[in-house]
Formats: structure tokens, C-alpha cells, sequence
């Protein structure tokens, strides 16, 4: 295992495995990594000669008023389990290494931007995108793993790296839950004993509303009222959205008619929760 802290280190080691005809796969988080993140991890190496992780806390993509200070860290850990995961390179930067001057070039994506968390975080997506993209600048040619547990995300990448002809293949890989059906999070260790215990009503709600488009609900209101009633019903929660969109462009569909993706989003005291599903009505 290396670990980078400069980009340029970094760039040249996988310049140079690129060089000895080597495929790389590229897995970008914020580290405090869960079985999720090794998930992706395993994936790039499963697909690729070389894997490499980057783990920078990303100041742009967080508000002023949002817990970057606070975001839990363990640089020693995670390298444990990047290396278990077998990555064999992982950028670790410095926020002077990653941003040694003010940005003044914000990559933003429209529309598919605009709802859910844009709606909630309306600087967030473009924190993202920019740094995303330079992590591909750095990266360089690639296969590059996101979580679906971050399904607007997902879809704001694949749509950047699509309009920006980058040399990177977006694979979307399935969310990784607790038993119980809580999506891993870095940020479930804010939860108390008693939020943790209530956090599954997301899952249950996306299984309910899945299931009633199974059985041939087509009505994106009954639907959207089964999906949030749960978690209206749950006194730790509170909702922030709960909704049902064709699962390309996230666009409202009425009736409801094939590949479809349920998106909820609640706050447990400190965290906030994001989870989602697929289904189709076919
Ligand atoms: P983060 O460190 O939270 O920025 O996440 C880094 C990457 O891991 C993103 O692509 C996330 O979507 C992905 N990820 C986070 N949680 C999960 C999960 N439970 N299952 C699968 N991927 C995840």
C-alpha cells in the first residue's frame, strides 16, 4: 500500500502502472470507511489490474452551517481497510494540497441538481462536481466506483463525466446495509442509541412503497403518501423528502411507468439520512 498525500505523487504512480498497460479502477470518498466503501473497493480491484482510493473531506461541498469540522476521521483505519479491500494506492491530500488557492472554477450541473438535496443544499452538488472532476483530472484514465446509496450524486457524476468527455467510466455499485436494512453511513455514528433504533423505518418505507408498485399502484401520489407516511409516523424523524421519479432523469412521471427510483431523505437528531430503491412498472 502507498499512501499519497500530493496529487503529484499520486498522478505518477498510476501514470505509471498505466504506462506497464495496467487498468485502473479509482474508488473517491471522505473517508471513516464502512463495509460500503469496501465494497467499491473490492469492486475496482475485482475489475481493474490496480485499484486506488482517495480519502479527502471535501470543504467545497460542505455549507457553513453543515458539520465539516465535526465529520468523524481515521486515516489509520481506513487505510487497514483500503488495503483488506486491496487498494494499493490511496490520496490522502492535505486541504492546501487539494486547494492551494481560493477555487475560482466551479464545475455545475443543471437540472438534475435542482430537487431533493440541490433543494435542501443548494451549494452541495456543485462542491461535488468540481472536486470530482479533479479528482479525475488527477486520476487520470479510468474506471471510477460510486455508491447508489448516494443516488443524485451518482447520477450528477455520470452526467458531468458524460458532458465534460472525461476519461472515466462511472460504475454505479448497490448500497451495503446493517441487518437490520440501515444503508451505511459515515454519518450513522451520530445517531443515539434510540435514533439508530428508529433509522430503519427508511428502509421499510422504500420496501413498503416498492412493493406497492410491484403489486400495480401506478399513481405517483399513493406511492409518494405510502413511501413518507412511515417516516411522518416515526416521532425521531423528521422528513425531508420522500418521492418517486423515473430513475434517469429524476424527473416526476405520471402515471408511473418503467425504471423508477424512491428517494427518501430524514434528519435523526444530528445526522441526516439519505436511502433509496429501485423498481419498475413495466
Ligand atoms: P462518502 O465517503 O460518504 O463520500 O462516500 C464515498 C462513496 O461511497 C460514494 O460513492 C458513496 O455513494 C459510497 N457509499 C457510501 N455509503 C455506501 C453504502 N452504504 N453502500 C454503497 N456505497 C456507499
Amino acid at each position: 500500500m502507498q499512501i499519497h498525500e500530493t496529487i503529484a505523487s499520486f498522478r505518477a504512480a498510476l501514470d505509471e502502472a498505466r504506462r506497464a498497460g495496467a487498468t485502473v479502477g479509482m474508488v473517491p470518498t471522505m473517508g471513516y470507511l464502512h463495509d460500503g466503501h469496501a465494497s467499491l473497493m473490492r469492486q475496482a480491484a475485482a475489475d481493474n489490474d490496480v485499484a486506488a482510493a482517495s480519502i479527502f473531506v471535501n470543504p467545497l461541498q460542505f455549507a457553513a452551517n453543515e458539520d465539516l469540522a465535526s465529520y468523524p476521521r481515521d486515516l489509520d483505519r481506513d487505510v487497514g481497510l483500503a488495503t483488506e479491500s486491496g487498494v494499493t494506492h490511496v490520496l490522502a491530500p492535505s486541504v492546501v494540497e487539494m486547494y492551494p488557492e481560493p477555487v475560482l472554477t466551479v464545475v455545475s450541473v443543471a437540472e438534475i441538481t435542482q430537487r431533493f438535496e440541490g433543494a435542501i443544499r443548494p451549494t452541495h452538488f456543485a462542491g461535488v462536481a468540481t472536486v470530482v472532476a479533479k479528482l479525475f483530472g488527477i486520476n487520470g484514465p479510468c474506471r471510477a466506483y460510486f455508491g447508489e446509496k448516494d443516488y443524485q450524486q451518482l447520477a450528477v457524476v455520470r452526467r458531468m463525466a458524460s458532458d465534460l468527455s472525461l476519461p472515466v467510466e462511472v460504475v454505479g455499485c448497490p448500497t451495503v446495509r446493517e441487518d437490520d436494512g440501515l444503508a451505511m453511513s459515515s454519518r450513522n455514528v451520530y445517531l443515539t442509541a434510540e435514533e439508530r433504533a428508529a433509522a430503519p423505518v427508511l428502509h421499510r418505507a422504500l420496501t413498503g412503497a416498492a412493493e406497492l408498485v410491484t403489486a400495480g399502484e401506478r399513481d405517483p401520489r399513493v406511492v409518494q403518501a405510502a413511501l413518507a407516511a412511515p417516516i411522518r409516523a416515526e416521532p425521531l424523524a423528521r422528513l425531508d423528502y420522500a418521492a418517486v421519479v423515473d430513475a434517469r432523469s429524476l424527473a416526476d412521471l405520471d402515471p408511473l411507468v418503467g425504471e423508477l427510483r424512491l428517494l427518501v431523505a430524514a434528519t435523526f437528531g444530528r445526522a441526516r439520512l439519505l436511502d433509496n430503491r429501485g423498481v419498475v412498472a413495466d
